[in-house]
């Protein structure tokens, strides 16, 4: 039996854990039952500093680990998390506001991640190059770039911190985490203990609990990150890219995405697909539907069915097991919700299935399913709540139009029971992910991939990752003594 972590009150920089000096503390609070989890003294510039220097100076020794010294980190990990499933997962429902199906997806997507790590050190190789000189030898070293920045969001704090940290740790670099405000535990610090219990060296992955006015820039700009892993929106994914120079980015970003369905769909299947596919996680998921496309002749159809099972989910307590739905993040994300809604409503959508904002906090929002054209608000832009617009397609070649008429390109579905149709119709969509008869929001840990347009650019997962954080040092070796030419 392990005992359980200590109070989340202080962060890991540089070598240790201290509180944070920029001389304001932050709550951390449950969104539904608005206690407090924990309370934060925050992180300023110089902590941050501190952090990079530790980084800087820590990570060579890291670095020529053998592989299996940094493997065996990454199995230990997943070992811990094994051992404080529990914990874990109240960490996830408690900060996040997700289900108990919302965390034991998220656990057990962090897990495989560290088992993917695990098999990295061994995958980072260089090469000979041919040479045209006599005598010479080209080597092409490959190696961990140094230090990475990571910056992540709060609806799935834990795998969306991790996918970067874990794989950039295992290939030899060390790591500076800034989580976001409202999942500091989940997005860094347990992560941190879990790493340190693991056997991680100090100094190689410190967090900085802080607000963006703080540090947000410094995180950025600092000389000492080489890479840049940044998950969260468009527009603050493209303040990043303004400042961040000669710097490598992964940026992975918002989404507008579309599950069309066809008129020969399975519609039972559509429906299923659908009602996880936008409301998963109160539709706080990137890859959501934030659109359902549906052809004319199947439309009524599949509303019906739709509307009869978005009435059945229950919202309210995620740690309760018979709740679908649990609230909102915070309140601003509430009000942002309603606004998107007020706007749809202006612009002429239908709401079949609404109602207002209720619990302790007022932060669990039923459900909206609504009708209208591409262009209502809550279809033209990204809403990151429980809401669905159904947008009528006349024909196939309709959707495929509408599904693409977004300025994003994250993830999508289509479904059809001609399943070769339904590739020829997946090909054609702007995006970086395409499932054909399945939910858009892909829990497939080991094939995460990244977006096209306003979604980002990069990918995650696999040799993506490895390439990502390692570089190439060419090295050539004049074995016979040259004659040059002056
Ligand atoms: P956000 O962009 O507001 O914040 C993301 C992170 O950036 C947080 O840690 C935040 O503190 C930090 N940040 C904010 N301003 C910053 C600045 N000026 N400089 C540096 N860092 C700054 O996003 P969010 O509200 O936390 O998350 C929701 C958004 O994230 C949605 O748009 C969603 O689609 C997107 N998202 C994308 C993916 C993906 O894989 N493509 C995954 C999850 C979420």
């Amino acid at each position: 039996m392990v005992s359980t972590y200590p109070t989340f009150d202080t962060m890991p920089i540089g070598d240790r854990w201290r509180a944070g000096s920029a001389g304001k503390t932050r709550q951390d609070t449950d969104p539904y039952s608005g206690d407090t989890l924990t309370e934060i003294p925050q992180a300023d510039a110089h902590d941050l500093d501190e952090a990079y220097a530790t980084a800087v100076a820590r990570q060579r020794d890291w670095a020529v680990q053998p592989p299996a010294a940094r493997a065996e980190v990454m199995r230990n990990a997943a070992d811990v998390m094994a051992a404080r499933k529990d914990e874990i997962t109240g960490w996830l429902i408690r900060e996040t506001g997700g289900t108990i199906a919302k965390a034991e997806l998220e656990y057990g997507l962090v897990r495989s991640v560290l088992w993917e790590a695990s098999s990295m050190p061994h995958h980072v190789e260089g090469r000979i190059m041919p040479s045209d000189i006599p005598g010479k030898e080209s080597r092409v070293y490959r190696g961990p770039v140094g230090v990475v920045a990571v910056i992540s969001p709060w609806n799935f704090p834990m795998q969306l911190s991790n996918r970067s940290v874990a794989p950039a740790l295992a290939v030899g670099n060390a790591v500076v985490l800034k989580p976001a405000g409202d999942t500091p535990v989940t997005g860094g610090l347990l992560l941190a203990q879990i790493f340190e219990e693991a056997g991680l060296p100090p100094g190689l992955l410190s967090v900085v609990v802080g607000s963006g006015s703080d540090i947000g820039d410094a995180i950025v700009t600092h000389p000492a990150p080489r890479v840049v892993s940044f998950t969260g929106s468009t527009p603050v994914g493209e303040g990043i890219a303004a400042k961040a120079g000669l710097k490598h980015l992964a940026l992975e970003l918002g989404g507008n995405g579309p599950l069309v369905v066809l008129d020969d769909a399975d519609l039972d299947l559509a429906v299923r697909a659908a009602v996880f596919g936008s409301l998963f996680h109160q539709g706080q998921v990137c890859m959501i539907a934030n659109r359902i496309i549906v052809d004319a002749a199947v439309h009524d159809d599949f509303v019906d069915r739709f509307v009869k099972q978005v009435r059945e989910l229950r919202v309210g307590d995620p740690s309760d097991p018979d709740t679908h739905l649990g609230p909102i993040i915070n309140s601003s994300q509430v009000e942002s919700i309603q606004d998107k809604l007020q706007r749809a409503r202006d612009d002429g959508a239908d709401v079949l299935v609404g109602g207002d904002p209720f619990g302790p906090t007022g932060q669990c929002l039923p459900p909206h399913v609504l009708t209208g054209g591409n262009d209502v608000a809550t279809a033209r832009e990204e809403v990151f709540g429980p809401v669905i617009t159904i947008v009528r397609a006349e024909d196939e070649q309709d959707a495929l139009r509408l599904a693409n008429a977004t300025e994003y390109g994250l993830s999508s579905a289509v479904f059809s029971r001609d399943v070769e149709r339904a590739v020829r119709f997946a090909r054609h969509i702007d995006a970086g992910m395409t499932h054909v008869n399945d939910s858009p929001v892909n829990d497939d840990a080991n094939t995460a991939f990244g977006g096209e347009k306003a979604s980002g650019i990069g990918r995650f997962g696999g040799q993506w990752a490895i390439d990502e954080f390692t570089t190439d040092h060419w090295v050539s070796v004049q074995h016979t003594p040259r004659q040059y030419a002056i």
